[in-house]
């Protein structure tokens, strides 16, 4: 079976995320989510809420499934049996930093990484822009995911 990992915080996921899960889903025979635990990082959603979110949104891929984890995501990827993890590329600015831990975590396990072009619709798009624009009551329609959107206004605003 062609496994990959799609490793991130996803605090909380958006359509950008959703993007380049579903077409890995299409290459692959199954797309492991793995959401980051990091207790050195802040985070709006507690893992267990990320994880729960990831795998409302991701139900009806088929054959993507969710999981969470800490330390080193190579350590993962050998554990479970993943030689390859895929991450999304959305301007240069991504690049330095994708590259620098690509290289280590080949170097660590010989474990690849794969790039994939961000979908130029989401390329502005990430999860902490959501939490800035909602919180100062901004529109995100169309960037999350409904479930999520409802998500953030109950947490960032204090709303049902
Ligand atoms: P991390 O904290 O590891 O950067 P994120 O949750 O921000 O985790 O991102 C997880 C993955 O999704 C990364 O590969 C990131 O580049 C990618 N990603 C984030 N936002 C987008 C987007 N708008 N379009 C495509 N890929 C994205």
């Amino acid at each position: 079976m062609r496994r990959v990992l799609c490793p991130g915080s996803f605090d909380p996921v958006t359509n950008g995320h959703l993007d380049i899960i579903s077409r890995a889903s299409n290459l692959y025979d199954e797309v492991v989510v793995g959401v980051l635990i990091n207790i050195s990082k802040q985070s709006l959603f507690s893992v267990d809420e990320r994880v729960e979110m990831m795998r409302e949104v991701t139900k009806d891929y088929g054959n993507v499934k969710v999981d969470k984890f800490h330390g080193l995501t190579v350590d993962y990827c050998r554990q479970h049996d993943i030689p390859v993890i895929v991450r999304g590329l959305r301007a240069v600015s991504d690049f330095d930093y994708e590259l620098q831990i690509a290289q280590m975590n080949h170097r660590m396990a010989g474990v690849e990484t794969l790039f994939m072009a961000t979908n130029p619709l989401y390329a502005f798009l990430s999860s902490s822009l959501m939490k800035e624009v909602v919180k100062y009551g901004g529109d995100i329609s169309g960037l999350v995911p409904e479930v999520i959107h409802q998500r953030l206004v109950e947490r960032l605003r204090g709303e049902k």
